[in-house]
């Protein structure tokens, strides 16, 4: 027996966001049996997969464009205005789980498009919730994930900057003080999520205190991945989990302390699951 002493982080698990999609679609599961949902409810495969066992239909968009009389959850991220034409032209009813943070995000980049300010968004290609803000802008915004991307641009005098809500704060106001730095004029928008920078420094505050943390995330979120750095710089001794069977006796030593965390779309159950079999070893 290894006797670890293991806790868990109270604050890591779900944002508001995630847990108002999630209660929003068991509650139609639990009516109509099954749901449509527009891309993955949450970046955690597992938490997707027992929702799909109890009806969850994840469809993309050439899926959705073909689908009529249905009811269909559009998750924490956000959608484009397209989205919202296809429903109206098909007959399907929105059950709209959009997180209030972004819903708000893509007001503000639709006021800055509409008095045609030059909008730049940290964020990264492709992700749902870049693709619903660039909607706002009739994809007329550039999106850059670094700052050696948006370097190789021909850049505007003046910047109107915005932040995917997900992204690293520090790395944004670094992006901002180079801009300065080069002469621009920069309208900085800190729109990041304060469910993710605040867990920033309460992470690194976590981070310290044991041998060994166990980040929990799945690979496909965004949060995850900056969260896990945080904790990693903090504690080098830190180690990436999707699941439960990907813990290894060779992380950790006798009577370790280790601590558990993980994303804003990580499930508390799945920590738990976590915590139960580092007990067992
Ligand atoms: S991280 Fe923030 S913006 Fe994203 S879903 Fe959660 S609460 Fe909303």
């Amino acid at each position: 027996m290894y006797n670890l002493q293991v806790q868990i982080d109270s604050n890591s698990g779900f944002c508001f966001g995630v847990i108002y999609a999630i209660q929003m679609a068991e509650d139609i599961l639990d009516e109509q049996g099954y749901l449509y949902c527009l891309g993955d409810i949450v970046h955690n495969d597992e938490e997707v997969e027992r929702l799909t066992r109890r009806g969850l239909r994840i469809i993309g968009h050439e899926e959705y464009r073909e689908l009529h009389n249905e009811h269909v959850l559009i998750r924490a991220h956000g959608e484009p205005p397209a989205t919202y034409q296809v429903a109206l032209q098909n007959n399907l009813h929105l059950i709209d789980a959009s997180c209030p943070v972004v819903l708000k995000l893509q007001n503000r980049i639709k006021t800055s498009y509409d008095k045609k300010e030059p909008i730049y968004i940290y964020g990264k290609h492709g992700h749902a919730e870049v693709v619903g803000l660039l909607g706002q802008t009739q994809n007329q915004a550039v999106v850059f994930q670094s700052i050696a991307e948006l370097l190789q641009k021909e850049l505007p005098r003046n910047i109107t900057l915005y932040s995917q809500t997900t992204k690293s704060t520090s790395n944004f106001y670094n992006i901002k003080d180079l801009l300065i730095a080069r002469g621009h004029t920069v309208e900085a928008n800190d729109t990041i999520c304060r469910q993710v920078s605040n867990r920033d420094k309460d992470l690194r505050k976590f981070a310290v205190k044991f041998n060994k943390i166990v980040f929990v995330s799945g690979t496909k979120s965004s949060n995850g991945k900056v969260l896990y750095q945080v904790c990693k710089d903090t504690n080098v001794n830190t180690y990436f989990v999707s699941k439960v069977e990907e813990l290894k006796l060779d992380m950790f030593q006798p009577n370790d302390s280790v601590g558990i965390c993980g994303a804003t779309s990580t499930p508390m159950w799945l920590m738990e699951n976590v915590r139960d079999a580092l007990l067992a070893f």
